[in-house]
């Protein structure tokens, strides 16, 4: 299979079983920005859920925040965006499409549109935050920027939440939201686009301790990627070199994924140093210094940021799950998603439509609904059909109630991954699954 046709038939099954269309889709799509159907609002929201869980519930020493997406335009003066969140952009003068001087292809001064050879402007500079207007005047005065990250957030309510959650340096803020960046080459499906959402979290530490913090953040990131189930062979590090370091970064290692088009970032670990909360104290003038109440010693805290891109690993996931299979003779296509992760928990199906078996399995599904079990009913097709159709949602068991049902009240559940079917009484179909979804964590 070539990569290209990968990702092309990821599209073309998240499209079908209802996990992303694309924006506006009926007045011919919105430039690489993409809607989360049914299934994929789920698999996004359980990607969420399980992040905040590790990162917010489960520790003691991490707050969560949901900051707003517009902030003072101050705010990008100082954190460095206004000035320098640029990318080189070179247009061609033969079609007048635009692009990053540094994409592969247009480096080596060839169009990847039009094909024309050495037909590029000198590379200019290109900010990437989205520019809009504050109130009724649309005035240099009025101008305002959707985030380009939400970390800003999280900084300027540094002391707001150190103070009212009683928190003592070390801890970090946590924050789950939309970013936007004007990117001159979106693309590969969800990888890059212009809207997305980030999951951040910056760690508040004292200097000299902040490479410590570094390397159990990178640690600890990389562990969680492969408690989701992501395959160890395509999941590696890379360091970024001098050239690479963001403005304000003093070391920083991205987690890579082995997509079908390379090896690509979709998590940053950063160590951000006091840049970010040095400069906001400079430009606010006010204060952002943690007094330590053992010895009473001011410091502005080091940070060490862990920046993952929702959607990036939604792709991660994805691409990581799909198989093309043959069983028993025949070819099957399954999204072998974490039981966790997989937006429908169990699929119920009536073996044949009569003899009762609907309703038996509509009761079924109704237990399963009041335990908040995600579950879906289908009496459509070959009961071999219903299979492959679930298969490909990625879901993980198929329960059937059949002839044998009315007998002992007995169903089999079908495993997604195994193909192995067992016996389950009815009632004990929703603590079973409970029971997996738990010790799967
Ligand atoms: P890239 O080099 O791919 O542009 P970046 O180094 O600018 O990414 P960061 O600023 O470190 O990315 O952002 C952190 C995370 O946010 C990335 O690892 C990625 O998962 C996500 N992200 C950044 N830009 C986009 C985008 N345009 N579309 C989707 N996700 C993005």
């Amino acid at each position: 299979m070539s990569d290209t046709t990968v990702m092309d038939k990821l599209v073309s099954l998240t499209k079908r079983r209802g996990y992303i269309f694309q924006s506006s889709e009926i007045y011919g799509g919105a430039g690489s920005v993409w809607d989360y159907g049914p299934l994929g609002a789920e698999l996004k929201r359980n990607v969420k859920d399980l992040w905040w869980s590790r990162m917010v519930h489960q520790r003691e020493d991490i707050e969560g925040l949901d900051a707003a997406i517009l902030m003072h335009p101050k705010v990008w003066e100082a954190s460095g965006h206004v000035e320098g969140f640029t990318d080189p952009l070179v247009e061609c003068t033969n079609c007048h499409r635009r692009f990053r001087a540094d994409l592969e292809g247009v480096e080596a001064g060839q169009c990847p549109v039009c094909g024309t050879k050495d037909a590029f402007t000198e590379p200019r500079n290109f900010n990437l935050m989205f520019r809009t207007f504050m109130g009724p005047v649309e005035d240099a005065g009025a101008q305002v920027y959707l985030r380009p990250e939400t970390a800003q957030g999280i900084y300027v309510n540094f002391l707001n939440v150190q103070g009212t959650a009683r928190q003592k340096v070390p801890f970090g803020i946590a924050q789950i939201g939309k970013a936007f960046r004007n990117e001159i080459t979106p693309g590969n499906f969800i990888f890059r686009t212009r809207e997305f959402e980030q999951a951040e979290m910056q760690y508040f530490v004292k200097p000299g301790t902040d490479e410590e913090w570094f390397e159990f953040w990178k640690a600890d990131r990389m562990e969680w990627h492969r408690s989701l189930g992501i395959r160890e062979e395509n999941l590696r590090f890379h360091e970024h070199g001098p050239d690479e370091l963001a403005h304000y970064a003093k070391k920083a290692f991205d987690i890579e994924y082995r997509f079908p088009f390379g090896w690509k970032e979709f998590e940053g670990i950063h160590n951000r140093t006091d840049f970010d909360l040095a400069r906001h104290q400079e430009y606010s003038g006010k204060r952002l210094e943690y007094i330590d109440p053992g010895g009473g010693e001011r410091f502005i805290p080091y940070v060490v940021e862990t920046s993952l891109g929702v959607d990036r690993v939604l792709l991660v996931l994805l691409a990581d799950a799909y198989r093309e299979e043959e069983v028993e003779g025949e070819e099957r296509v399954v999204l072998a998603l974490h039981p966790r992760l997989a937006p429908v928990k169990a699929a119920v199906f009536p073996l044949v439509k009569k003899e009762g078996l609907p309703e038996m399995a509509r009761k079924l599904q109704e237990g399963l609904r009041r335990a908040s079990i995600p579950s879906f009913y289908d009496e459509s097709g070959s009961i071999g059909r219903r299979y492959r159709r679930q298969d490909e949602a990625g879901t993980p068991w198929c329960v059937t109630v059949d002839g044998q049902s009315a007998e002992d009240g007995s169903v089999t559940i079908r495993d997604r991954d195994t193909l192995e079917q067992i016996r389950v009484a009815m009632d004990q179909v929703a603590p079973w699954i409970r029971e997996r979804l738990v010790d799967s964590e």
